[in-house]
């Protein structure tokens, strides 16, 4: 007598829609986090009134009209508009790059002034067939773009030399020649009114919910409990790193809570620069028009991944996918396990990609096929 028909590993967005819609369906579901909390990379804290996104800054966005119509079923979004700053050594300009930042940058006043100067640069690179990153960014923008808003940052990220980067990190880089500082171009944006915990406290309304349990750690007890499992932690460990580790880059976050009701006047500020150890600072309640007396902003760092800290970015390096498949190929011949959402797959996934990709697997789970 099994008392549940999913145990659901994890309780982030993956598996907490997976919850809701079998629930809806008559199935009866547990959901284990090993955290002491729900959400998955959504949670938020609340300091001071002020949602601090913790595991980095989620902004919600979608072309798909069935995932936003699905999303704000639990939760009204707000009116806001991802418009980055970036801070080059005191040097402010907008991004993405558009008609604000070439006149920054220039001087530029027409599309056209800004178009003939990026096509200077580019051929005074002299760059035809671009062998790293550095070489492609400026065969794509010219060294100005480059040197100043794009170089240091990429960097930090990579913890690299532009020149070492493979060129293929960059295929395009979106330029705009107007004054539209919407870093996305999706139709749907917005940061849900109250903060994303509220949806996914929603979607696990008709589930039992147990918090700082380890699936791995008593895998049989909870394998007794149930007919199937939904596992949305790293797959490697599911299977023990038999084959070895899938790698990550990771993400270090320093909070502070200032005594001041406005640190920066913008949500995200990138520092573009070689220098500035951090790769930006958020201000949370930006996101959310926020008027409290204080404010709390977080200096993210880029860092190299080693076993045990916070799995962030997958690296989709031929090495790592080609260990992924060999996990995979094992996943496949499971009958009662579903792996899905980030971790599982072993790719980066938007917060509006990872619902749609829960809601296929329902379909599928549930035999509710559509043609
Ligand atoms: P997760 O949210 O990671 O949930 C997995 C859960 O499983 C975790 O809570 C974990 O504790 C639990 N777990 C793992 N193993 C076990 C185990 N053995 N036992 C018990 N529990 C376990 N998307 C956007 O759309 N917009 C953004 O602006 C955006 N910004 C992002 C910024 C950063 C820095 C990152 C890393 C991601 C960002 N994303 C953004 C993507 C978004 O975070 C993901 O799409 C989403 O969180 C994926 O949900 P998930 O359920 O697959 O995984």
């Amino acid at each position: 007598s099994k008392e549940y028909d999913y145990l659901i590993v994890g309780s982030g967005l993956f598996g907490a829609v997976f919850a809701y819609e079998a629930t809806k369906r008559g199935k009866k579901c547990l959901v284990i986090d090993r955290r002491d909390h729900i959400g998955g990379n959504v949670y938020c804290e609340n300091v001071e009134g002020i949602n601090v996104h913790n595991y980095g800054a989620h902004i919600f966005h979608t072309n798909n009209k069935e995932i936003w119509d699905y999303v704000n079923q639990f939760a009204e979004f707000n009116r806001y508009t991802n418009a980055p700053i970036a801070n080059y050594k005191g040097e402010i300009y907008n991004l993405p790059f558009n008609m604000n930042t070439f006149n920054k940058l220039w001087g530029a006043i027409t599309p056209g002034e800004a178009k003939q100067k990026i096509e200077e640069q580019r051929k005074t690179s002299g760059i035809i067939d671009p062998t790293n990153l550095e070489e492609q960014a400026i065969s794509l923008v010219g060294t100005d773009i480059y040197e100043k808003l794009i170089k240091g940052y990429t960097e930090k990220q990579w913890g690299r030399n532009a020149t070492e980067l493979p060129a293929f990190i960059i295929k395009r880089l979106p330029i705009r020649f107007n004054y539209d500082n919407n870093y996305f171009n999706d139709k749907y944006q917005g940061i849900p009114e109250g903060g994303y915990n509220i949806i996914v406290e929603k979607l696990l309304l008709g589930s039992d919910v147990r918090l700082s349990t380890d699936f791995l750690t008593n895998r049989n007890e909870f394998e007794q409990l149930t007919k199937k499992v939904v596992f949305t932690g790293m797959i490697d460990e599911y299977y023990n790193y038999k084959f070895g580790r899938l790698e990550y880059r990771s993400l270090v976050f320093e909070n502070k809570l200032l005594d001041i009701e406005n640190y920066q006047g913008n949500a995200v500020v990138n520092y573009t620069d070689r220098e500035t150890p951090y790769t930006r600072i958020i201000e949370h309640k930006h996101f959310e028009f926020g008027t409290q007396e204080k404010t709390v902003v977080t200096r993210e760092y880029s860092v190299e991944w080693k076993p045990g800290d916070e799995p962030y970015y997958p690296i989709n390096d031929k090495k790592n996918n080609e260990l992924y498949i060999r996990y995979k190929q094992l996943a496949e011949k499971e009958t009662n396990v579903i792996f899905g959402g980030r971790l599982a797959e072993y790719k980066y996934y938007d917060m509006h990609n990872v619902i749609y990709e829960a809601l296929k697997i329902v379909k599928k789970e549930f035999g509710e096929f559509e043609d």
